[in-house]
Formats: C-alpha cells, sequence, structure tokens
C-alpha cells in the first residue's frame, strides 16, 4: 500500500524534479502492506497514512496487523484502525521492542478512560515464539516472523509462502537469511544509493537478493532522490555491473503503492 520512505514522496516543501513528477508511481506513501484473500485481511504497518492507503485498497475488515517496528512512519495511524475494532479488538502482532513501544506511544489505548470518539481496541502479542516450525496462523494465512535489525531497533520481517516482506533492516541476522529458504518474491528495504546508518542501500540491498532464491525482487522504502522509472534504469544496471552474477537472471524492479504480488501460501 506504501512505497515510500519516512517523508513519502512528495516530500513536504521539495521542489526537486522526482517529487515534481507526474507519474503516479512516483507518489509513495509511507511502507505498508496488505495481505488478502477472500477470508481474511492483514495489514504490515499502519504508518501516518493508513486512513488514505485503507480507503484507496478497500479494506473493509482486519483480521489483524504486523508491525515491523515502531518508528512513527509505520505506526502512526494505528489510532484508525478503531472503525475495524468495534465488535472485537484487533490482534497486533510484533517483536517486544515494538510492544513496549507501542504500549507507550499510544498510552490512552491501554487505560480505562472515557471513550469519547472512541479508541482502538487491540490486543498485543509478541511474536517472539513462532519460527518456521511453529508459525502463526490467522484464519486462512499461516505466516512467520523474521527478526532483523534496523540500527539498535528490532525490526520484524515477514514471510507468508513463498513470499518475505523485509522493511526497515540494514542487518540481516544468518539464521533469518536462512528463514527466506526457497522464497520465490522478495520486498527488501533499499533506501537509496548513499549509505545509511539504519538501512540498507541499494548495494547491500542486493547483495542480501543476491543470497536468496527470490526470482522477484522489489526494493522499497524509496526516497525521492530517483523517479521510478530511474530507478528500473539504475537496477537493471547495477544487475550487469555489481559484480553479483547470480542477480542476472532475476527480476528486479522499484516498488510502487499497489502493486500486487500473487502469493503462493
Ligand atoms: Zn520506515
Ligand atoms: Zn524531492
Ligand atoms: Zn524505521
Amino acid at each position: 500500500m506504501g512505497s515510500g520512505t519516512s517523508h513519502g514522496m512528495p516530500v513536504i516543501a521539495c521542489d526537486c524534479a522526482a517529487c515534481k513528477s507526474k507519474d503516479p508511481k512516483d507518489n509513495r506513501m509511507r511502507s505498508s502492506a496488505l495481505i488478502q484473500d477472500d477470508t481474511t485481511c492483514i495489514v504490515i504497518d499502519t504508518g501516518p497514512e493508513f486512513r488514505i492507503q485503507a480507503l484507496r485498497f478497500g479494506i473493509k475488515k482486519l483480521d489483524a496487523v504486523l508491525v515491523t517496528h515502531s518508528h512513527a512512519d509505520h505506526i502512526h495511524g494505528l489510532d484508525d484502525i478503531r472503525v475495524f475494532s468495534k465488535e472485537k479488538s484487533v490482534p497486533i502482532y510484533s517483536n517486544t521492542q515494538t510492544l513496549a513501544d507501542i504500549r507507550n506511544r499510544f498510552d490512552y489505548i491501554f487505560k480505562c478512560t472515557q471513550e469519547g470518539g472512541g479508541k482502538p481496541h487491540v490486543e498485543l502479542f509478541d511474536v517472539k515464539n513462532y519460527t518456521p516450525a511453529n508459525p502463526l496462523v490467522i484464519k486462512s494465512v499461516t505466516l512467520f516472523p523474521i527478526p532483523m535489525k534496523h540500527g539498535c531497533l528490532d525490526s520484524t520481517g515477514w514471510r507468508i509462502g513463498n513470499t518475505a516482506y523485509l522493511t526497515d533492516l540494514n542487518f540481516l541476522p544468518e539464521q533469518s537469511l536462512q528463514m527466506l529458504d526457497g522464497i520465490e518474491n522478495l520486498v527488501i528495504d533499499g533506501l537509496r544509493e548513499r549509505p545509511h546508518t539504519t538501512h540498507f542501500n541499494f548495494d547491500e540491498a542486493l547483495q542480501v537478493v543476491s543470497k536468496t532464491t527470490a526470482k522477484n525482487v522489489w526494493l522499497t522504502h524509496l526516497t525521492h532522490d530517483f523517479t521510478n522509472e530511474q530507478l528500473k534504469v539504475l537496477f537493471a544496471e547495477k544487475k550487469r555491473t555489481l559484480g553479483l552474477p547470480s542477480l542476472l537472471n532475476r527480476s528486479i524492479e522499484p516498488a510502487y503503492d499497489g502493486f500486487v504480488i500473487e502469493i503462493k501460501l
């Protein structure tokens, strides 16, 4: 539902050529994903545009929220899930550190207060005990968390069948890399060309890609440094020039808001 970095794109008050682009693919909301079939609807991250994303992508119910980590661009739209929690609370799954931050940042949700206009009803679940051998089952969807590091923060990626969604990381532990074994589709944080202290840049993301089995790859959490069209050219060039021959027979594309992956469970 979103493919942009924390500023989104266009960036407020930015007059750069990329922010002025008329290509709809250069309008990047904050990064998030929707996992949906006939029976189940799960959202990964509720950033500041969650309301707009829910309207744009027609979310009518919500069975669970998976949270990657607690940065504002991934959780600050959480209040808007209240419309989905009138009858029963919505389960939220994440790592220990993120759940503690959610309790703190959204303290009103967990206090007994006069409700007024309403507040979301949620239940928090720590994912530390879910593994490939003991996956999390949410109605028709089976998935498991992938531990990652995002600077000093714990960030959680998610594997659903043949697909993995890994955003906001600059380190993927060896054990987590093994959890990607057999994937066909990979969405991975590739912030920009220059290095960053808490995100993979393009080359670092592609190094990780080269160690996986993913045939179809999308880089996400993109800044305004490049338009979608420019990124397509850049990634095609990187496949040839990075010295990673295993990238040659893969599709490597920039993510854009609204792109769809058909997941095999
Ligand atoms: Zn982020
Ligand atoms: Zn700009
Ligand atoms: Zn982050």
